[in-house]
């Protein structure tokens, strides 16, 4: 895997939200920034009853949230058809890129690979063919969607639970 610092910008998308940006050209593979928050459980979430911060956090554990780190990697938005993914490898929560990215390319990964509990959905308009518009835990991903997510390593093991 490659690693590398300073690829990313944050900027404004064209649904009128922020969102994280390739600086420059990233090739396949990169490991292009690593998430951080405060560790957190659901109970914490909870009991905090904000959408916002909810909606800034994101499940790295069967019970194990990053809380908002008020950096950039609370900007990242979710896509259908993403083009990076999250690698957990022990402490460390990395997004990846799934293929080469071009410079102001916006980065995004989908959310309903790193979560697995239930209650949580959004709605979403990313405009992608496959768009699911509904976005919930990794169980109500089509078969064929799972199944490829699956085989590309883009699914932490605790998603995968049924
Ligand atoms: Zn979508």
């Amino acid at each position: 895997m490659i690693r590398a610092k300073g690829l990313v910008r944050l900027g404004n998308t064209k649904h009128k939200g922020k969102g994280v940006f390739a600086k420059i050209d990233i090739k396949k593979g990169t490991a292009i920034l690593e998430f951080a928050g405060k560790v957190v459980d659901r109970k914490w979430l909870e009991e905090k009853n904000s959408l916002r911060i909810e909606n800034h956090s994101m499940q790295i554990g069967p019970n194990k949230f990053f809380g908002p780190s008020k950096k950039i990697d609370d900007y990242i938005n979710h896509s259908c058809n993403p083009n990076c993914y999250v690698e957990i490898k022990g402490r460390r929560v990395m997004l990846v890129s799934l293929r080469n990215l071009k410079q102001g390319e916006e980065l995004n990964w989908d959310y309903s690979t790193t979560i697995w509990h239930d209650g949580w959905t959004m709605r979403c308009h990313c405009g992608s063919k496959n768009c699911r518009h509904i976005i919930g835990n990794f169980s109500y991903l089509p078969e064929k969607t799972k199944k490829k997510y699956i085989r590309l390593g883009m699914v932490p093991k605790y998603a995968q639970r049924p």
